[in-house]
């Protein structure tokens, strides 16, 4: 009777430890489901891409727990180290060589778990590195759309280190991720093309208007006087109805890249629509923005055209921001053009509202 007593004891209190570490298991998975929740929703919540980078290596440590980490990107047919978490560069080399050859093995079954990194030729220096011997890895893809977009390696100073239950977290986590960086880059795209004018790929004239504001919030607290100078084609429909509308568009391209190689680095040209173009000048005085578009003009009249050279004409303002607006000033350029139309183009004419000078003379 006592033994039989003794033995139910002892059950009871296997049964209680049994009980005891189920339930710090469920607590640990729970918080682990917890973490990896929370660090997606912080990943969806931004659309930035530069953002969205960081976010997913910092994160990527509270998902997985208290790791060294790199994301790597695909880059044409190379890996390469976009964000880490202080990796030295040797060992970032050696991963990118890694993830080169692995291309395939991430594409088709998913994520990786190397135990022993002295193990493997291509990341046998990793446990060697100075300052941070790394022992083991678990790398997971980042897929989307069937496309490997990166790989996203778990590095931790021992070697087998990784769990199973480590390597799914990853996994959930780098899909997520793939998923957070395909938006982000879409995002970013259609951002730069609502910038861009599509025939030459200059800003167009939404985004010259916010360059204008930006530079004037920024000219205002230095006191710098801004510039800009209209410049319209001349006669281009002529040019057109001669030798059709793609030989036109050609032209259009050749007078972009003239523009663009006349300018300064932080001097913003703009299509603004047509054959019509402008240059924003930021701490341009009335003389040099003067000078600036009648070079302007020079590098247009070398654009070649089967006619005559090519000619513009050119408008130019110049304001310190505490006298005008951006739309003050870009109504001056434009009143001055038309005087240029007007008193035979082929010049450049400077708003006299702030500027003293003038080529009608
Ligand atoms: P002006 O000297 O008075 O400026 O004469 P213009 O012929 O240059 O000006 P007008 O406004 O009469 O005609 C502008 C021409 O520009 C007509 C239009 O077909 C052409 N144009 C506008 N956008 C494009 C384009 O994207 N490609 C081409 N090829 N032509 C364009
Ligand atoms: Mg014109
Ligand atoms: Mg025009």
């Amino acid at each position: 009777m006592a033994w039989e007593f003794t033995l139910a004891a002892r059950t009871m209190r296997f049964m209680h430890r049994r009980l005891r570490v189920l339930e710090l298991r469920v607590r640990e998975q729970d918080d682990a489901a917890e973490r990896l929740l929370s660090s997606l929703e912080d990943l969806s919540s931004d659309l930035r891409l530069d953002e969205v980078l960081d976010q997913i290596t910092a994160k990527a440590q509270t998902a997985v727990g208290g790791k060294e980490f790199a994301l790597l990107l695909a880059d044409g047919d190379r890996m390469r180290a976009d964000r880490h978490s202080g990796i030295p560069k040797p060992s970032l080399a050696a991963l990118e060589s890694w993830a080169d050859e692995h291309r395939e093995t991430l594409l088709e079954r998913g994520t990786v778990v190397v135990d022993d990194l002295a193990t493997d030729p291509a990341l046998a220096k990793l446990p060697r590195q100075a300052g941070m011997p790394l022992g083991s890895m678990c790398a997971a893809p980042l897929v989307f759309r069937d496309g490997l977009l990166g790989v996203l390696a778990a590095l931790a100073h021992g070697s087998t280190v990784f769990l199973p239950g480590d390597a799914a977290g990853l996994s959930a986590y780098a899909a997520h991720a793939a998923i957070a960086l395909s938006n982000a880059r879409l995002v970013n795209r259609l951002e730069h093309q609502a910038a861009e004018d599509p025939l030459t790929g200059l800003a167009n004239q939404r985004a010259f208007h916010h360059v204008c504001a930006a530079e004037f919030s920024r000219a205002q607290r230095t006191g710098a006087e801004v510039s800009i100078v209209m410049l319209d084609l001349d006669h281009f429909k002529a040019i057109n109805d001669a030798h059709g509308h793609l030989y036109g568009d050609r032209v259009l391209l050749g007078v972009a890249e003239a523009l663009r190689a006349s300018s300064r680095g932080r001097d913003a040209v703009a299509r603004m629509g047509g054959e019509e173009f402008a240059i924003l000048l930021p701490d341009a005085d009335a003389d040099s923005a003067y000078e600036i578009a009648e070079r302007a003009r020079c590098a247009i009249a070398l654009v070649p055209v089967a006619s005559a050279a090519l000619s513009c004409s050119a408008g130019v303002a110049t304001a310190s921001p505490s006298d005008a607006s951006p739309v003050d000033l870009l109504a001056l350029a434009d009143r001055a053009l038309y005087e240029a139309k007007r008193h035979g183009r082929g010049r450049t004419v400077a708003s006299r509202r702030v500027a003293s000078r003038s080529s009608l003379a």
